[in-house]
């Protein structure tokens, strides 16, 4: 078996070729069964020859199982889905045929793809296992660093790789920090758990087994409370837990695949051997692409919030692996279950959900649905589709048993609750708090998406006199943008300070100056123009530098009365020509006056004040 699997992952341009092979076949059976409902436009599309070759007599068996199925008929003519459908995947070559519609280019296939399937007689039964590397600066069972991105192997020792004579030593910030995550998951947990041993051999493990937590996981029956995309209803969700356990992380793998006369090969890296882990399982309560990006969003968040991993999906330190299945709605049993993986995004992760479902509507509306087996496929971001990857192992294979070398695993009382005391503020009471002070939902979820964005927003309320509404205002919108442009600085250590910006936003909002100038003088202050001690020729006060630039706006009602007599009174001929019904010199006057004012009018006031005047009132 391990063998097996070792030939399968390093070989992978033959398994490519199966994948080839396979959505060929497919691709014939969709188009003989096409043809069968008599669809005039399938029936004159072209269907390639090495495709018809290579599955006539599967064709004709579609063509009898269709006749047969027990499923509800799709609500839409097959032929309409066809087009859509994620068999017709992008060739090496780059470009698509679809049925009906020709040759297509790779981005034409690729805005095809992007729509997702539903029909409304199938639904998607959908699980997340993900994986979250715990950020301890050592490993679970040894003192070697778990820094990221360093020297291949140089962050090794005698117990991660598993050399005779050598004993695992449990880290004791790592339990705190898995209980501490257990804790912001809802779950209940197991005072009392043990280790096991998974064993399977792979190049990726050096020990030939992993220790694990197997039918005594330390955390279960959890839930998340999730912010469900618009498209999907919105709302909050609430996401059920299964079960969270502890783990080691295996090396890492870098495959280079054979070229000419060359073998193909693979690279060995363990530094991340032996790095800790938490696996969190949910149970199968999700239902789209953008569902399971939800989730993972809001997972990371939690894990950020709690400072127990940086939940970074490009490095590998969270990862989520989704089981996917497709049923008749109502049918109480769920489809073959079947694992994606190597998702680096969660948008990635939104469009390999969508596209896996669509594979499998697809299968089972061609009658094919005993086809669909249960195995891992991977999500090639390349060509926008899922590739077969391997059959899936059971359970057996991984022959568990306790792990001799560590005892059982016992929580206190008093080590959960010191580790529930020092949990921060959660990522949904963040959003409960906002909410409450009027701010708009997209607001809410650009701060809450960053801690130090929240922190940096609680700091500026803490001053007081800014009004929530425009303060987050601009801190999510001129403020974040500039922080993403060149400067690419993290907000907490932004020269623009808090207090600052909560002056800027008080000046803005009781009139001391107008957005515009606000908008003119941000650049200065986000380069750390005001300081609390006025240091290098700085200000003190936000409306220190106001007034130095002249910037403050006129709100005096005599002062602006006076500008605009001055106005009249130097264009009598327009004034008159206004007063005979020429509408249109209003914006002439208007100009005028702000310009008479060096821009500093208050322009509500202004304008209400010279068309009092206009009129001769
Ligand atoms: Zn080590």
């Amino acid at each position: 078996m391990a063998a097996v699997r070792a030939a399968a992952s390093l070989a992978a341009p033959a398994a490519r070729l199966g994948a080839h092979l396979e959505t060929d076949k497919a691709t014939a059976r969709v188009a003989r069964t096409v043809a069968h409902r008599g669809s005039r436009r399938a029936r004159a599309a072209p269907t390639r020859a090495s495709a018809a070759e290579a599955a006539p007599k599967a064709g004709a068996e579609a063509s009898d199982e269709v006749r047969r199925v027990d499923f509800p008929e799709p609500s839409r003519p097959f032929s309409a889905v066809a087009p859509r459908s994620p068999l017709a995947t992008p060739r090496d070559d780059g470009d698509a045929r679809l049925e009906g519609f020709g040759r297509l280019t790779r981005s034409q296939t690729r805005l095809l793809l992007f729509v997702p399937q539903s029909t409304p007689e199938y639904e998607a039964v959908i699980g997340i296992e993900t994986h979250v590397q715990i950020n301890t600066s050592t490993k679970a069972f040894c003192k070697c660093s778990t820094t990221y991105g360093n020297e291949p192997n140089t962050q090794t020792c005698p117990v991660c790789m598993g050399f005779p004579g050598t004993l695992p030593v449990l880290n004791e910030g790592v339990v705190r920090k898995a209980v501490t995550l257990g804790v912001g998951l809802n779950c209940a947990l197991r005072r009392v758990s043990k280790f096991d041993r998974k064993q399977y051999f792979y190049p990726d493990l050096p020990k030939g087994y992993q220790i694990s937590q197997f039918d005594e996981p330390y955390g279960e029956h959890g839930f998340v409370d999730v912010v469900m995309p618009v498209e999907d209803g919105g709302g909050e969700r609430r996401v059920g837990i299964t079960r969270a356990h502890m783990e080691e992380d295996a090396g890492k793998l870098t495959h280079f695949p054979a070229k000419g006369d060359q073998k193909g090969y693979a690279l060995a890296d363990y530094n991340r051997a032996g790095v800790a882990l938490v696996e969190i399982v949910t149970e199968p309560d999700l239902r789209t692409g953008r569902e399971v990006a939800a989730y993972g969003a809001e997972l990371r968040r939690l894990v950020r919030y709690l400072d127990v991993g940086d939940g970074n999906l490009s490095e590998g330190s969270m990862r989520c692996d989704v089981n996917v299945s497709v049923r008749p709605k109502g049918r109480e049993r769920f489809g073959t279950k079947v694992e994606v993986k190597n998702m680096n995004s969660f948008n990635a992760m939104s469009r390999a959900v969508d596209f896996e479902v669509a594979r499998q509507t697809e299968m089972i509306l061609a009658g094919r649905e005993h086809d669909i087996v249960q195995e891992t496929r991977t999500w090639d971001e390349a060509r926008q589709c899922t590739v077969s990857m391997r059959k899936k192992e059971g359970l057996a294979d991984y022959r568990y048993f306790p792990e001799p070398d560590l005892p059982p695993l016992e929580f206190s009382d008093a080590f959960v609750d010191a580790c529930r005391d020092g949990m921060p503020e959660l990522p949904a009471q963040v959003r409960a708090r906002y909410k409450a002070l009027g701010l708009p939902a997209a607001d809410v979820q650009v701060l809450v998406e960053d801690t130090e964005l929240v922190r940096y927003f609680d700091a500026c309320l803490e001053h007081g006199g800014a009004p929530a509404k425009p303060l987050a205002n601009w801190l999510t919108g001129d403020v974040t943008a500039w922080l993403k442009s060149d400067a690419k600085r993290a907000v907490g250590s932004m020269p623009l300070r808090p207090g600052a910006l909560a002056e800027f936003v008080t000046l803005i909002e009781t009139g001391v100056m107008s957005g515009k100038a606000g908008k003119d003088i941000l650049p200065d202050l986000l380069a750390g123009a005001v300081s609390a001690e006025g240091h290098d020729g700085g200000f003190v006060s936000v409306l220190e530098l106001v007034e130095e630039r002249g910037l403050t706006q006129i709100s005096d009602p005599d002062a602006i009365a006076a500008i605009v007599d001055e106005v009249l009174a130097a264009n009598p001929d327009q004034l008159a020509q206004f007063r005979a019904g020429k509408d249109k010199l209003k914006g002439f006057f208007v100009g005028a006056v702000l310009r008479e004012s060096g821009g500093r009018a208050n322009p509500a006031l202004a304008n209400e004040i010279l068309m009092r005047k206009l009129k001769g009132e």
